[in-house]
C-alpha cells in the first residue's frame, strides 16, 4: 500500500491515521509486525491477524564459486517459487528480481516461459525480494535493482509501477529510480503508457534481432508488433524521459550473430540516444539453440563500434549456479516431480 492508502485502512480499523507512517516504514525495514515496538501489543495483533508482512522467504540460495554471485529461489506463501540474482559490482549490489511467476511470452531462447505463466506478483511480493536479499548483505543494501528475472514487466504493469514507486518512496528503501532497469520484450502500448508515468528509469527493449524475419523465428511477440513500432516506442520514452534506452541482444549461433546483422542493427540504431548490451546466450538445455565463440562477440562488437553504436559486451556472472532466468526453478520444478 501506499502511506495514503495505509491511512485510509487504519482509519476503517478505527485507528489514529498517524500510524500509518510507522508501519509504513517497518515494513519497508522488513520488519514483522510483532517487531513494530512504536505499536500497542493489540495493533500488532490485530495487524498480524489481518495482513500478511513477510510474502516470500529464501527457500534455497546458491553461491556462485567463481564471483561469489548468489542466486536465492524464493518461496511465496501459495506455493509457488521464483527466482532473484544478487551481483555484487564495485559500484554496489545489484539484485536481479522477478515479476512474475513463469512467463506467457514464448521466447524461444528463455528457461522462464518453458511452462507459460502462473500469475502475476504483487508489488509486495517484489519488494519482499528485495528485502530477502538485504538481509544476506550483512549490512550493505541492494543499490540497484534490475526487473530482468521471470516474467514480462510490461504484462504485469499496474504492480510493476506500484512497486517502482514504493522501492524509491523516501520513507521507505528510497532506491533511486536511476538505478533501476526495467526490461520489456516489447509490449509497445505498454512502453509508451510508461513512458508517460513519470519514471525515470533505463528501460531495457529485449530486442536479439535486426529484423522482423529472424525476430518472428525467436520471439513471438514480434507478430504482434514490428521493430519499427518497437523503435519508434523506444524513441518515445528517450524523448518524454530524457533516458537512453539499452537493446539486449543475445547472440545465437547460426540465427542473428552475423556480421551482416551487426550492418543492419547499426542501420537501424543510428543517431539514437541508446546502448548495445550483447549477451552470451546461455543455453538452455530445452532449447536448441547455441551461444557463439568470444571471436564472433568481437566481430559483432566491431561493427558496431565502426558505426558508432554504443556497445558492450555483457559479462557473465553465476554460470556455475544456473543463473539465467528461470533455470534454477525449472530445475527443482523437475526435480520435486515424480
Ligand atoms: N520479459 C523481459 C524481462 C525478463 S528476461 C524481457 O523479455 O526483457 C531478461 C533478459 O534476459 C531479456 O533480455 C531476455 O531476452 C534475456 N534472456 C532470456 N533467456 C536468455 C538466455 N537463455 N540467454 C541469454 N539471455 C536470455
Amino acid at each position: 500500500m501506499y502511506p495514503e492508502e495505509l491511512k485510509k485502512a487504519l482509519a476503517d480499523m478505527g485507528e489514529k491515521p498517524f500510524r500509518a507512517g510507522q508501519i509504513f516504514s517497518w515494513l519497508h525495514k522488513g520488519a514483522k509486525f510483532s517487531d513494530m515496538t512504536n505499536l500497542s501489543l493489540a495493533l500488532r495483533d490485530k495487524l498480524a491477524s489481518e495482513g500478511v508482512d513477510q510474502p516470500v522467504a529464501i527457500r534455497e540460495t546458491r553461491v556462485s564459486q567463481i564471483d561469489g554471485t548468489k542466486k536465492f529461489l524464493f518461496s511465496l506463501l501459495d506455493g509457488n517459487c521464483i527466482e532473484g540474482v544478487l551481483m555484487r559490482y564495485h559500484y554496489g549490489a545489484t539484485l536481479c528480481i522477478s515479476t512474475q511467476v513463469g512467463c506467457k511470452m514464448g521466447c524461444r531462447f528463455c528457461a522462464s516461459t518453458l511452462d507459460g505463466c502462473v500469475r502475476n506478483l504483487t508489488a509486495a511480493e517484489m519488494l519482499g525480494q528485495v528485502h530477502c536479499a538485504n538481509t544476506t548483505l550483512d549490512g550493505e543494501t541492494v543499490h540497484n535493482i534490475v526487473l530482468m528475472g521471470s516474467g514480462e514487466p510490461m504484462d504485469n504493469y499496474d504492480e510493476v509501477v506500484r512497486f517502482l514507486r514504493l522501492v524509491s518512496h523516501p520513507e521507505g528503501l528510497n532506491i533511486g529510480l536511476r538505478h533501476i532497469s526495467v526490461s520489456t520484450c516489447g509490449l509497445v502500448p505498454q512502453m509508451r503508457k510508461f513512458a508517460d508515468e513519470g519514471l525515470p528509469v533505463t528501460l531495457s527493449l529485449s530486442l536479439h534481432a535486426p529484423n522482423d524475419t529472424i525476430r518472428r523465428q525467436i520471439m513471438p511477440i514480434a507478430h504482434r508488433y514490428t521493430i519499427e513500432e518497437t523503435i519508434d516506442a523506444c524513441c518515445y520514452y528517450i524523448e518524454k524521459t530524457g533516458r537512453r534506452v539499452v537493446f539486449e541482444y543475445a547472440l545465437i549461433d547460426g540465427v542473428n550473430a552475423e556480421p551482416a546483422c551487426a550492418e543492419e542493427l547499426a542501420s537501424k540504431l543510428r543517431g539514437m540516444q541508446c546502448h548495445v548490451n550483447l549477451i552470451p546466450l546461455n543455453t538452455v538445455k530445452e532449447r536448441n539453440l547455441f551461444g557463439v565463440t568470444e571471436k564472433q562477440v568481437r566481430a559483432f562488437l566491431d561493427v558496431l563500434e565502426k558505426r558508432h553504436i554504443s556497445a558492450t559486451r555483457r559479462r557473465e556472472m553465476g554460470d556455475d549456479i544456473e543463473g539465467a532466468c528461470g533455470q534454477l526453478r525449472n530445475k527443482v520444478m523437475q526435480e520435486e516431480q515424480p
